[in-house]
């Protein structure tokens, strides 16, 4: 896969999807920042079977939620680089519970940590790639942002707006050569689905055409494309990663 930029910032990237796409995209020689909230000693273990495997990558805290930790984790990036190149919104949160046992808390929560990150990630990276003229985003969605799920009204809001939201910066960011596209997962094997009763997996894997949950290596895989110069013509995209659950 072919990459004209040089370094990429992956939120939420100390495991699940998030370290997967770290370990893809360093295998393609992309210097990767792997940004974490809370747990440093799994953000280095990322780091360190990266740098085992010949690849480039550091580690960067910040809580994606808060505009501050944002300028100060781009700050670090920028004095390190001098330039961002591309950047994975990943980090995500579930809060489930029917609506009508939903508390205000936990429906802001979720759309501060999925759709405010994604925001304020969006925004400041497109300021400063426009600099350079040159930019890929890719924002982790869900396809639950598509379809609707009971037990997920804040979730389904947060990953729903982000695709709308990603359209519109797609057609803010084309003037500056910036391309926006995003990925909607469906039900993809991680801490977050291991969350999930047995029933309701059985349940799940039943409905979807492909038969299995997916791979995190499957996501990995989409959203290296939409970063690379292999999509160079593509912006605006919300491309489905789902086994056909939802088409
Ligand atoms: P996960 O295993 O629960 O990992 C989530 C990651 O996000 C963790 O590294 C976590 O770090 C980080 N994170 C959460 N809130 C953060 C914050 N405020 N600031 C910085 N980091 C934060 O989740 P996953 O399954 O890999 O999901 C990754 C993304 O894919 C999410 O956006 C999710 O909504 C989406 N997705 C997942 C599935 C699925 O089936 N797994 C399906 C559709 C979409 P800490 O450990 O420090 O909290």
């Amino acid at each position: 896969m072919k990459f004209s930029g040089k370094n990429v910032l992956i939120t939420g990237a100390s495991r699940g999807i998030g370290k997967q796409i770290a370990i893809t995209l360093a295998s393609y020689g992309l210097k990767v920042w792997i940004n974490y909230r809370s747990n440093p000693s799994l953000a280095d273990a990322v780091m360190e079977e990266i740098i085992q495997n010949g690849g480039d990558a550091a580690v960067v805290c910040a809580d994606v939620s808060k505009e501050n930790d944002w300028k100060e984790m781009l700050k670090v990036i920028i004095d390190s680089d001098g330039s961002l190149a591309y950047l994975v919104n990943n980090a995500g949160i579930t809060k489930d519970k029917l609506a009508i046992r939903m508390s205000i808390s936990d429906f802001d929560d979720v759309i501060d940590a999925n759709l405010k990150s994604t925001f304020i990630g969006c925004r400041d990276s497109l300021k400063l790639m426009s600099k350079k003229r040159f930019g890929s985003i890719v924002n982790i969605s869900s396809i639950v942002g598509e379809m609707g799920n009971a037990g997920q009204v804040n979730y389904s809001a947060s990953k729903g707006a982000v695709n709308t939201m990603t359209k519109s910066f797609a057609k803010e960011g084309s003037t500056r050569g910036i391309r926006f596209n995003a990925v909607t997962p469906g039900f993809i094997r991680t801490d977050m689905t291991d969350e999930l009763k047995p029933e309701i997996k059985e349940n799940y894997e039943k409905n979807i055409p492909l038969g299995r949950f997916g791979e995190t290596s499957e996501i990995a895989d989409a959203v290296a494309f939409l970063l690379s110069d292999h999509s160079s013509y593509i912006t605006g995209e919300i491309l489905k990663v789902n086994g056909g659950l939802y088409v």
